[in-house]
């Protein structure tokens, strides 16, 4: 190899080409020089031992078997998860970040009046928390961009996503990235404290699933419609465990940002990440947000060594095909994002389901649709409208993703097009996407339909009510809705009545893929330094008296010695993460882990009474569940759960695993895990078992005495990757019998067990 060297003033955006390269050499020699997907090539990569894959013998067999130890090139992290990812990395005594890292300050905003009275109420009203977010960006070199500045992904995309690169984000829809050719993958905070501080981050190997792209875009046809549409074929659960990959002589009608819209909603799938090949389309790209010097680069990196292209004859586990030629836009909902109705079926499906017909607000924008070519088509079709006299007949919000998107269609006389026309423009954030949606009194309190250009629409993700179904489809449809309210009205067929008598009906709308006369960068207020430096001198300060923010204390050690627990509760079936770690009204105590622990297990239903939140005393005395692990961890009583099926399935939230752990949790007991679950457990220090045999979950009653059996012996054997672990039941009344449980503790787990959590065993090696 060459030397393959960063541009002048862009090393912390440039991915380590040379490095990467050498390894992925390194990796195809292992495997023969067997034909790679593009996925493979950016993870194989990114390994911190290529070797790892020695005794290999064909991709295939790696994929969704192996476990990879990967260094990511860079981090990104959103106010809510950043707090408790911060707090934890704090802990691990480091002077900076491992890797270039950004925080972004996007979900603690209400949206309700527009951008400039929005945005100082969420300052006053987060003030602390921003302030705590701000001195750990500068007292570690990250960078932080503040509230107003934009949503995460945009960001993302704007500044750091580049081709080959490899990255974590503390969001699910981190994935956005991938439309720039990246591997963005969405984590927990710990997760992210792996790559903060230059731990391999450990991942198993995602099976790859093509998506073929043939023929071209027409007519009021755009990219969301390519994932509504997958979504409706794959379900949500479709892609899990996969990383969806786009291929085909479809993918050159696409533009950048429409291929990261793409990406974004994969999350609604299931899928580990999306992403495409290196394109025309993403040296345009990084030519307008001034990276051409990138792009250049990676262009080259490319043509000499096709690291951002799938190799000719690779293998897919499984393809799906699109006619992008014959696709028509979708319409998705309610209440899930795979119940995908095409336009032209809508009316009849709205009938048939007895859906309300009459659409109570459109709202466009948010990290998933808010580019110039998504802005600009919107516009065009607001423009036809107003010419004809038309007004919108329900109320329309416009959320950029960022100063830079709002600048720019301010400039070129967008937002003047929107707000001339009745639209709201709301603040650069995620505002009314999750739940900061204030509709003020004229709220409808029952079921109402809105449609919006946003990726989710699970129950009350809007605007609190659960009634609201939110219908989730492109800008440009939502916009042409507006002027009719109507869920009958098909703006590709329907024609409107004017005032006149005479009918109006839309052309498909056009846009612009990039500004003509570039991007403008907008207030400066919104811009950190590009290259941030440590500055340890800064005081990062959480005061005693916060309800928002505390300082976490390390769990304690193992002492060596097997474990007994008392069974604190018995949990009947259902166990999500939002049962565990409940959200809504608890959101804000995101970086309290006391006062957020209030919350644990609340939503569980005690399988010996039938009972929500309560849980019974030695003397029978019944409390709420997180009050009894209170209780129970001041009387120094270890406790466990026992529970069934797929317990912690739903999201990464790391809060499921960090609270029980806090109030004195050793072992969750259950039927199965959902597996990030799981690891969330373990990174926490936490000891998750299986019942070998799912019977003897009727055999254990609460408040009976767990113990382990052979755990010493286990951890000294460094957990043999998973086997079985005997635990001894001992009854109130004395009887006694022993029980076959499963762990999956590979050897870096043991040694997380051991130090009394993943953070405590990182910080450990660091002070080495
Ligand atoms: Fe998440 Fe919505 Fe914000 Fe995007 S706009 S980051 S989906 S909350």
């Amino acid at each position: 190899l060459g030397q393959i060297k960063a541009p002048a003033g862009f090393e912390s955006r440039t991915p380590p080409y040379e490095k990467l390269i050498n390894k992925l050499f390194k990796v195809k020699h292992i495997l023969n020089n067997q034909p790679l997907t593009l996925a493979e090539k950016i993870l194989y990569a990114h390994l911190v031992e290529p070797e790892e894959l020695s005794g290999s013998t064909s991709s295939r067999d790696i994929r969704g078997n192996k476990y990879l130890k990967l260094n990511p090139d860079r981090v990104a992290m959103q106010d809510a998860s950043a707090q408790m990812a911060l707090l934890q990395f704090m802990t691990c005594g480091m002077a900076s970040t491992a890797v270039p890292a950004s925080i972004h300050c996007d979900h603690l905003i209400v949206g309700k009046e527009g951008a400039d009275i929005d945005l100082k109420s969420a300052i006053a009203t987060n003030q602390e928390v921003f302030d705590f977010l701000q001195s750990c960006g500068e007292k570690y070199g990250i960078q932080f961009w503040g509230p107003g500045s934009g949503i995460i992904h945009q960001i993302v995309l704007e500044n750091f996503s580049v081709p080959g690169l490899m990255m974590l984000g503390t969001d699910s829809h981190t994935p956005n990235a991938g439309g720039l050719g990246a591997i963005a993958i969405g984590v927990g905070g710990a997760d992210a404290v792996d790559a903060l501080t230059g731990t391999p981050w450990e991942l198993k190997a995602p099976k790859v699933l093509g998506v073929k792209l043939t023929g071209r875009m027409n007519g009021w046809t755009s990219p969301k419609d390519v994932i509504t549409h997958l979504a409706g074929i794959l379900t949500v659960r479709g892609g899990t465990g996969y990383i969806v990959e786009y291929f085909g002589e479809g993918v050159e009608s696409l533009s950048c940002t429409g291929m990261a819209t793409i990406c974004n909603m994969g999350a609604e799938i299931g899928a580990t990440t999306s992403t495409f090949p290196m394109q025309e389309a993403h040296v345009r790209y990084l030519y307008a947000t001034n990276r051409g010097p990138i792009a250049d680069l990676a262009k080259s990196v490319n043509q000499n060594y096709q690291y951002m292209t799938a190799d000719p004859g690779c293998e897919y586990d499984q393809i799906i095909e699109i006619d992008l030629s014959t696709l028509e836009p979708s319409v998705n909902g309610p209440f899930t994002p795979d119940l995908s109705t095409p336009i032209s079926k809508l009316k009849e499906t709205t009938k048939e389901n007895e859906w309300p017909e009459t659409i109570s607000a459109g709202l466009i924008g948010s990290c998933t649709n808010s580019s110039y070519q998504d802005m600009s088509r919107a516009a065009s079709i607001i423009r036809q409208a107003a010419k004809a006299g038309l007004k919108p007949k329900i109320p329309f919000f416009v959320t950029p993703g960022s100063e830079q998107i709002r600048a720019t269609i301010e400039r070129d006389g967008l937002i003047s097009t929107f707000e001339e026309n009745g639209a709201i423009v709301l603040a650069n954030a995620c505002g009314p996407c999750i739940g900061q949606w204030d509709r003020g009194e004229a709220a409808p309190k029952d079921t109402n339909v809105i449609f919006t250009s946003f990726n989710r629409n699970f129950r009350a993700r809007n605007d609190g009510n659960r009634n609201t179904m939110n219908f989730l489809t492109s800008p440009d449809i939502v916009t042409a809705m507006i002027y009719s309210g109507d869920m009958n009205f098909n703006p590709m067929k329907d024609s409107i009545k004017l005032e006149n008598g005479e009918t109006f009906k839309f052309a498909p709308p056009h846009g612009e893929e990039l500004p003509s006369e570039g991007f403008v960068a907008g207030r400066k207020e919104f811009y950190p330094p590009l290259e941030p430096k440590p500055q340890p001198e800064v005081a990062v300060n959480v005061s005693p008296e916060s309800d928002r923010l505390q300082l976490l204390e390390p769990f304690e050690p193992w002492d060596g010695k097997e474990l007994q627990t008392r069974v604190l509760i018995k949990v009947e079936g259902k166990c999500t993460t939002d049962h565990i770690s409940a959200a809504g009204v608890w959101l804000k105590y995101k970086g309290h882990l006391e006062n957020i622990s209030y919350n644990t297990l609340i939503g569980a239903q005690n399988k010996e009474t039938g009972e929500v939140n309560v849980a019974y005393d030695f003397d029978g005395k019944p409390f709420g569940i997180p009050e009894l692990m209170m209780k129970w961890k001041a009387e120094n009583v270890p406790w466990c759960v026992v529970a069934e099926h797929n317990y912690g399935e739903g999201s990464a939230r790391e809060h499921a695993a960090l609270s029980p752990r806090f109030l004195g949790g050793k072992i969750i007991l259950v039927k199965s895990f959902a597996r990030i679950h799981e690891t969330n457990l373990k990174k926490q220090g936490m000891l998750p078992l299986t019942f070998a045999d799912e019977n003897d979950y009727d055999r254990i009653s609460s408040t009976d005495l767990l113990t382990t059996v052979g755990l010493p012996e286990l951890v000294a054997k460094g957990g043999n990757n998973g086997g079985i672990l005997k635990v001894k039941v001992t009854k109130r009344n004395g009887e006694e019998f022993v029980i076959d449980c499963k762990h999956t503790m590979s050897e870096d787990q043991v040694e997380f067990f051991k130090a009394g959590s993943a953070i405590n065993y990182i910080g450990e090696q660091k002070k080495l």
